[in-house]
């Protein structure tokens, strides 16, 4: 289907950028397209504006501070963390960019679009709330950084507001990571997903069980521990053609506990 007319603007620096968001309300950022030019192409959105990202340099890269801090860009791409040797300080990330989709859609999509997006099926949300990431958000009056838990606010819906742009994500530093998930066949969309890191405290993010991915933390680092918060979470996942209400919530504890494993080293 063909698109309707839409401006296109390519900016060089993040402040022209900004500048040409906050002109029009109906300017959109672009980054990787996997989702906008879908949402538009099924006529679901309509900006009048699209504000490419691509070109902004500011945006692309991954920096390993030296007490093992990881920063990322929102213009990189998941090819570029799965081949990135600094994203090595912390695998479980380029780990899951490879179960993402197919390798056009990780050629393209970046790691600020799938948190920007906030689908509940994406991969990214969960992992990055589990590994307490922090997300840099740059508009008008300045930059402000915030937790995941400030972060996502509803489907599709995020801290960045209209007229900003998610600048970078910050990893904390450690190893000791897992993700397990359910999804549409081998490259598809989860139905459902679990992140667990034990990195000193352990943390438990589920995903598709809610609007934004919800986060335990278990008493500790033990299955029992780990299936009783979850069911002490008390979910309400949705039900849809891919997976009733009650089979999400019995997948929630089962890939909890998997995810857990795997970061463990089990
Ligand atoms: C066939 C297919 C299968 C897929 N399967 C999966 C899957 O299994 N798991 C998964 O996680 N994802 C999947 N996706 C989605 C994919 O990961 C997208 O890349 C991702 O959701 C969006 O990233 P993007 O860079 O393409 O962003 P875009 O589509 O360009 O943008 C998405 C939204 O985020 C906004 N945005 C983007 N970057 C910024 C920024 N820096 N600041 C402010 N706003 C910004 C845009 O304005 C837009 O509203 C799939 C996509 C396709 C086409």
């Amino acid at each position: 289907m063909l698109l309707r007319e839409v401006a296109y603007a390519r900016p060089t620096t993040i402040a022209e950028a900004l500048s040409l968001l906050a002109a029009d309300d109906g300017a959109r950022a672009l980054a990787g397209g996997q989702t906008l030019i879908n949402v538009m192409k099924a006529r679901a959105g309509s900006p009048d504006t699209l504000v490419d990202l691509n070109g902004l340099e500011e945006l692309k890269g991954i920096e390993l501070g030296a007490d093992g801090t990881l920063e990322l860009g929102a213009m990189t791409t998941y090819t570029e963390i799965i081949r990135s040797s600094e994203a090595r300080a912390r695998p479980i990330l380029g780990e899951v960019c490879a179960q993402i989709a197919d390798v056009q859609v990780r050629n393209r999509g970046t790691i600020g679009g799938n948190v920007c997006t906030n689908d509940p099926t994406n991969h990214l949300p969960p992992l990055l709330a589990a590994v307490g990431a922090e997300f840099t958000i740059a508009g008008a009056d300045g930059e402000r950084t915030v937790p995941a838990s400030e972060f996502f606010l509803g489907v599709y819906m995020t801290a960045v507001g209209v007229g900003q742009l998610l600048t970078k994500i910050r990893l904390p530093a450690g190893r000791r990571d897992g993700f397990a998930a359910v999804t549409l066949g081998v490259e598809g969309t989860c139905i459902v997903s679990a992140a667990a890191s034990v990195n000193g405290s352990v943390r438990i993010a589920l995903g598709c069980v809610d609007a934004v991915p919800v986060v335990l933390t278990p008493a500790a680092d033990d299955a029992d521990s780990v299936r009783a918060a979850v069911r002490d979470a008390d979910l309400d996942p949705p039900s849809d053609v891919h997976a009733s209400s009650d089979y999400r919530r019995h997948l929630a504890e089962v890939l909890a506990v998997r995810a857990l494993d795997q970061a463990k080293g089990g």
